[in-house]
């Protein structure tokens, strides 16, 4: 079959820095580019503003409107939601939900999204997760609520807490149930990413000069309320995340954005058959190699599919994913030297990304803060127990069955809010660790956005 000449040779599918950084480079190195997102603005989560917005309190925002510039030369489809990709004789068809993109090539740069942990009244309005908080302050210029609790682990809750004091909203503290201490383990890659210590401190500074309480190896272990969270209970934690018993107290608040790290967004790479691995969070990551290139032929990954590491991490492979991706479908010679850096600090920017990984590792013990009714799955009402008598009673030993016999992960959502905490809840009550094949059965989604029986039925 014949590659037809108006369509694309390299489909970059995501627009979050990884997503600009391959588009533009490749287009630079004379590739006819296509660049999908479901946003109606290109910027992934890092660079999400509302209308209108240019950069106020936005980190790094001249890259932004530098790759901006470079997209003149790419054919940007912005509001496309892409539901599947297949292989072609040719290459790909990346099927959205306003039509198809042909392409010899993809690059999957579709990001992440916040890995969930439940607890005993999460399903309360008023509990997001962090991502969503952020995501509503930064797209939309709304602040989730007025007397606000973070919670979770990771460097993350930081620029949550900041954003909202800044918008005005008062913190009733940062509950971080890990411990910052452990980036003391790996001192030479926290120096060699010095940046980032400074971005950490200045949140600091901003959450000191309102009085934010922020307490280490604590976390927010209930909520109550009746319409709405009213309260939740703060509890300290042992090294397993176990409540230390009489450390428990309650904390007055409206809203609550809880954050345990975040999750590869993986139902592409796993419609292509690309390999998938074990990440250094725990979370399922797909495998690419020092060209950014996927096991599966003709496609490329960058950014978070790869592993959650940052934006800076996302720009670097996407500028190689680009290069190497250019080079094998238009034959363009990337310079070496270029290459050589990007690798270099890619190491860097992974060596630093794994040290944060290992200051901040989600503890099994969370699931000691669970109700045998606690619901998992919030789009099927699936409780804890019914979770847990899928194993005992059934005979399920993995998530996916369990998926099967009792519908965790069956709604609109597909598994993204409890994929994670069901597998987790699945292995230990199987006593082990949960496995990569764990997590890629509650990943795989041949239909990875909603789409209309119409847009079915055309693609
Ligand atoms: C909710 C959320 C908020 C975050 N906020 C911050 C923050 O404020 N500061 C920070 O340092 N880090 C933040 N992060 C971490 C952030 O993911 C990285 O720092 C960085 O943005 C990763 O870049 P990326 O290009 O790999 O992915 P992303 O920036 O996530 O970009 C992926 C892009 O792919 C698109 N996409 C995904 N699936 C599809 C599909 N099926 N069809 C069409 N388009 C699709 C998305 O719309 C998105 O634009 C956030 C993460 C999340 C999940």
């Amino acid at each position: 079959m014949s590659f037809p000449a108006e369509a694309a040779e390299i489909a970059v599918l995501g627009a979050g820095p990884a997503g600009l950084a391959a588009a533009v480079t490749a287009a630079s190195a004379g590739a006819r580019v296509t660049l999908v997102d479901a946003g109606a603005r290109v910027g992934g989560q890092f660079w999400r503003h509302c209308e209108g917005d240019e950069g106020v309190g936005h980190h790094d925002w001249p890259t932004l409107v530098r790759l901006r510039t470079g997209l003149s030369r790419v054919d940007v489809r912005a509001r496309h939601a892409i539901w599947h990709v297949e292989r072609t004789d040719s290459g790909f068809t990346v099927h959205t939900d306003r039509g198809e993109v042909s392409s010899r090539t993809v690059i999957v740069a579709t990001g992440a999204y916040d890995r969930q942990v439940p607890f005993p009244g999460w399903t309360l309005p008023g509990v997001y997760t962090a991502g969503g908080v952020q995501a509503l302050l930064k797209g939309h210029g709304v602040r989730a609520g007025s007397r606000v609790v973070v919670a979770g682990t990771g460097p993350f809750l930081l620029p949550v807490a900041a954003g909202l004091v800044e918008a005005s909203a008062e913190v009733a503290g940062v509950f971080e149930a890990g411990s910052p201490a452990g980036f003391a383990r790996s001192p030479l890659s926290v120096l060699a990413n010095a940046g980032k210590l400074a971005e950490g401190a200045g949140y600091l500074k901003t959450l000191l000069r309102q009085r934010v309480p922020y307490r280490t190896r604590t976390a927010v272990v209930a909520a109550q309320g009746t319409d709405g969270v009213e309260s939740v209970t703060v509890a300290s934690l042992d090294r397993q995340w176990r409540i230390v018993a009489g450390s428990e107290r309650t904390v007055a608040c409206d809203t609550v954005a809880v954050g345990y790290g975040f999750t590869p967004q993986l139902e592409l790479p796993l419609q292509l058959g690309c390999e998938t691995r074990l990440g250094a969070d725990g979370s399922l990551v797909a495998v690419a190699d020092d060209q950014q290139r996927a096991t599966t032929p003709g496609v490329y990954l960058a950014g978070e599919v790869c592993g959650v590491g940052g934006s800076a991490l996302s720009l670097v492979e996407g500028e190689l994913a680009g290069l190497h991706a250019a080079l094998t479908t238009v034959g363009a010679e990337p310079n070496r030297d270029t290459v050589a850096r990007l690798l270099r600090q890619r190491k860097s920017l992974r060596a630093f990304a794994n040290a944060m990984h290992a200051a901040h590792p989600v503890r099994p013990g969370w699931q000691t803060w669970l109700d045998t009714g606690t619901q998992v799955c919030r789009c099927e009402e699936v409780s804890v127990g019914t979770v847990r008598s899928a194993v005992k009673d059934l005979g399920a030993t993995d998530a996916r069955t369990v998926k099967l016999l009792a519908r965790p992960g069956m709604g609109l959502c597909q598994g993204r809010v409890c994929g994670y905490a069901t597998a987790c809840l699945v292995a230990a009550e199987c006593g082990r660790e949960p496995t990569a094949a764990d997590l890629a059965g509650v990943a795989a989604r041949p239909i990875a956005q909603p789409v209309t029986l119409g847009d079915l039925a055309r693609g």
